[in-house]
């Protein structure tokens, strides 16, 4: 197969180091060995999340992960606020309603992130188990102001936990996780940590600890719990996505061989640059300015340009993927991954299949 440019939001591109380590030998997950890889996967990554929790990586993809939050802490009848910016957060609501909560929704328009204020309305009008909230809205671009929701969360009487999905944010934007009192992070293989599907990172405050133990809710595979007492062996409870693992451990130190505030200024430039280019050739954008996501970027498709047309025309054409609207955006917008393995040639190449691709469509149209 020839050379894709691949620019969803996730999977994201392999970088050569990352490809090798996959193919490393397999050794037991019983061993020395491995009880050295889980142990430097959890050292490395905690600084990333900014936190000093043991960082368990499930075998899973993001969703397995905001299952794994949601069925460790939420019982059925349970209150869960919501704080919706769109098709990601709804699927964490949908987790939680599954199992039985009592879901409240706090939901902004496409392309608007989450009202600190009203957050902090909704906890004063009642009390909830557990706030739901979404980073990176992958659906819309936008990245929510966490610190801010966090403090909202954190000044409110009854103080729920709050659980954070950051599938599409973390390992290229950083996190406070214990700095904001955040219960829960969760994020996925796929993104920014430039690894193939099949791993979640899922990190637990003490709180969200006291509430696991002493939660209900059946599960075995995601029993963290389990994970937590065997990863303190430096085991996990069940088999694990081994050679994932060596690949997160080559992408991560790639992440420390650039720096981890190196990563991050990558991907704002990066973005900043997508965004002036696709606004240039007459985009528009969802995020309201200000919440733009550096990690992925969602924009209105010019004037009597149809997606099929344009994401035909750019594989078919320049071997570039790019992803469509989900849910209620399905047909309406673009959205482009720009986080992991990508770099200022990616992003040009980028610009200029788009521009070509605009050319031949108003070309083709004449
Ligand atoms: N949450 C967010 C914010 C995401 O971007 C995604 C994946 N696009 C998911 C959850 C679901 O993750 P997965 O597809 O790995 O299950």
């Amino acid at each position: 197969m020839e050379q894709i440019e691949v620019r969803v939001p996730g999977p994201t591109p392999l970088p050569p180091e990352v490809r090798a380590a996959l193919s490393t030998p397999m050794v037991s997950h019983r061993s020395q060995a491995f009880r050295g890889l889980l142990h430097r996967l959890d050292q490395t990554i905690r600084p990333l999340l900014g936190t000093e929790q043991q960082v368990l990586l499930l075998t899973t993809s993001g969703t397995g992960g905001l299952e794994a939050a949601v069925v460790n802490m939420v019982e059925p009848g349970d209150h869960v606020l919501s704080l919706s910016t769109g098709f990601f957060g709804e699927r964490f609501a949908s987790i939680a309603a599954r199992y039985g909560a009592t879901v409240d929704f706090l939901r902004s328009q496409p392309g608007c992130p989450v009202d600190p204020t009203m957050v902090a309305q909704r906890l004063s009008e009642r009390s909830y188990r557990a706030v739901l909230v979404t980073h990176c809205e992958t659906s819309t671009g936008v990245l929510n102001p966490i610190a801010d929701i966090a403090a909202a969360v954190d000044r409110s009487q009854e103080r729920p936990l709050l659980l954070l999905d950051g599938v599409s944010s973390l390992g290229a934007v950083p996190l406070d996780m214990d700095g904001l009192r955040i219960d829960a992070v969760v994020t996925a293989s796929q993104k920014a940590w430039m690894t193939p599907p099949g791993l979640a990172m899922i990190a637990l405050s003490e709180r969200a600890w006291q509430r696991a133990e002493q939660c209900s809710t059946p599960r075995y595979y995601l029993d963290l719990i389990a994970a937590r007492s065997s990863g303190i062996r430096g085991e996990t409870p069940w088999t694990p996505g081994l050679s994932l693992m060596y690949g997160l451990e080559a992408a991560l130190s790639l992440i420390k061989a650039e720096g981890f505030d190196d990563v991050v200024r990558r991907h704002l430039r990066l973005s900043r640059r997508v965004r002036a280019g696709l606004e240039a050739m007459g985009f528009r954008l969802l995020a309201s300015p200000g919440y733009e996501s550096p990690t992925v970027t969602a924009a209105y498709l010019p004037q009597g340009v149809a997606y099929e047309s344009l994401s035909g025309l750019l594989e078919s054409e320049h071997g570039v993927q790019v992803a469509g609207g989900v849910g209620e955006m399905k047909g309406k917008i673009i959205r482009i991954g720009h986080m992991g393995y990508i770099g200022e040639d990616n992003v040009a190449y980028l610009l200029e299949s788009i521009a070509a691709s605009l050319r031949q469509l108003r070309e083709g149209a004449r």
